[in-house]
């Protein structure tokens, strides 16, 4: 167990803080987004502490990787009944590390429960036996674990980003490695506890609270055996050449700069009404949030005039009030970041139809932002903006919209907003994306596969096809 330390004792923690940005290094850290407090600094593991773990993980696979699915599954629906027991508690943690408000948490703890009892009903089926038939007398393809797995987490969904690396994971008899952001080391700790009091073994599951600078030490461990990352590109293009050079599997889940098109025919205040929520769900702060909204000329004006009122009218403020649709971001730098990012496109041209500021008032707060009249090379047309800032883009028809929803590196997500059959066909076929929902956002769903091409990733989380990514896809031949 790390040393814990409280905030002003024996170790000034803004210190701590001041040292780690000069070292351009994360201190490991609760700081509340709201308040700017720092709550509880967290020392990392030693070099000791961590190789120690690691012969735990591999320890505890050989074992754990020998149970049946009726074991598994039996003790991740005892994890699924205390993340429900004990969702008010984990909200709030989530709402004082990184300022999700808390109806949103509420859900998000909720959401984390249904992904442990999809994967305890159906991974037996999905990991059986598949009989092909061959030349052999009787050839099979077998599913076997990977062993230790290392997930490298993001701050945004500090539970349901872990929950759905593993609970496909522990379900396929892996064990899990996990590396959590460094602003929320206390959503990481408590994600341990419930493994640990759900009963699975010790070792099963591991949070490490280790900064990003010793995950090449333990990618490159004999004993991990591969990773995922959910994250910023930058850190997925890290992760995936260390893993590369290892010749060891990697999913990367990284960002995402979805389009959000609307056309004639959609019902346009049902779209409206969506895209705000798709743009602002979490502060702004998701990876499949909406971040450019591309409308057809025929509607803009209108989309524009109502797309700007229902931004006006959200609620920002205390995260850990229920009425709170807008929070604060989740550090001082991604304020900044987006601060940044929306002055440039704005120096560049771009124009403010409401919001561009930070809230006057402590804590991270920034206000709900829209831009129109983009210029094609700056921040908000080719970034991904990491908070409550909307790109309207006006187009003249459906080959202008596709072409605008593609013209991105990212290919996480698309929505498209049509009631012509025909051009729900040509959105599906033609829009370059993980996924493409049509007449909704873009969500995440334990049932469908979920991640991206392009510099958006590759591999699947969630599904079928998510708990494929960490097996040794065997074939059987016997004669
Ligand atoms: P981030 O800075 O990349 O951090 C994500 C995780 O990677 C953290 O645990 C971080 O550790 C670690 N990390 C950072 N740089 C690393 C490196 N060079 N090598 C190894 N690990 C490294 O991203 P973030 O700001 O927390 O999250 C926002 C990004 O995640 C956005 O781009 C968002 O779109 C993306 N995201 C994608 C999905 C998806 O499913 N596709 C979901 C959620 C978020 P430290 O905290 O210690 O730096």
């Amino acid at each position: 167990m790390a040393t814990l330390r409280l905030g002003t004792a024996a170790f000034p923690s803004s210190a701590l803080a001041v040292k780690c940005l000069e070292e351009k290094v994360m201190p490991i850290a609760t700081i509340n987004p709201a308040t700017g407090e720092t709550l509880q600094t967290f020392e990392e593991l030693s070099a000791q502490q961590l190789g120690q773990k690691l012969q735990l993980a591999a320890d505890t696979f050989r074992s754990y990787r020998t149970t049946s699915f009726a074991e598994r599954s039996e003790l991740l629906q005892q994890a699924a009944a205390l993340l429900e027991t004990d969702k008010s508690r984990f909200a709030r943690l989530m709402t004082i590390e990184m300022g999700k408000p808390i109806k949103g948490a509420i859900s998000e703890v909720e959401k984390c429960a249904l992904v442990c009892r999809y994967y305890a009903e159906n991974a037996a089926r999905q990991l059986a036996d598949q009989v092909v038939e061959t030349n052999a007398t009787r050839s099979y393809i077998r599913f076997h674990p990977l062993g230790p797995v290392l997930a490298v987490m993001p701050w945004n969904f500090p539970f349901w980003q872990v929950f759905r690396f593993a609970a496909p994971a522990l379900m396929a008899g892996n064990v899990g490695l996990l590396k959590h952001a460094s602003n929320v080391p206390q959503c990481a700790l408590a994600i341990e506890e419930v493994f640990q009091r759900a009963g699975f073994p010790n070792g099963a599951f591991q949070t490490l609270l280790i900064g990003s600078a010793l995950v090449e030490q333990v990618l490159t461990d004999a004993r991990v055996a591969a990773a995922t990352l959910t994250g910023s590109e930058p850190a997925g293009r890290s992760v995936a050449s260390i893993a590369g050079k290892q010749i060891k599997k990697t999913v990367l889940e990284l960002g995402g700069s979805d389009p959000f098109i609307v056309m004639p025919s959609a019902n346009l205040e049902e779209a409206v009404k969506t895209a705000v929520k798709a743009r602002t769900i979490n502060s702004g702060q998701s990876c499949i949030a909406a971040k450019r909204f591309i409308v057809d000329a025929a509607i803009y004006t209108e989309f524009e005039k109502r797309f700007v009122e229902h931004m006006q009218a959200l609620k920002v403020g205390d995260p850990m009030q229920e009425a709170t649709d807008i929070g604060p971001l989740a550090t001082e730098q991604i304020l900044k970041d987006v601060a940044d990012q929306v002055q440039t496109s704005v120096a560049a041209g771009a124009l403010v139809l409401t919001g561009g500021q930070r809230l006057k008032r402590t804590g991270n707060f920034y206000e709900p932002t829209v831009l129109t009249n983009i210029p094609a090379d700056s921040p908000a047309s080719c970034e991904e903006i990491f908070g409550p800032v909307a790109m309207l883009f006006r187009v003249r028809g459906i080959n202008e919209a596709i072409a605008l929803g593609n013209n991105t590196s990212f290919g996480l997500g698309a929505a498209a907003w049509t009631n012509d059959s025909a051009e729900q066909e040509r959105f599906s076929n033609e829009l370059e994306a993980g996924s493409v929902f049509i007449n909704g956002m873009v969500a995440s769903d334990p049932r469908l596969p979920f991640g991206g091409i392009k510099n958006s990733g590759y591999g699947r989380e969630l599904g079928e096809f998510g708990i494929r990514e960490f097996v040794n896809i065997k074939t059987v031949w016997i004669k």
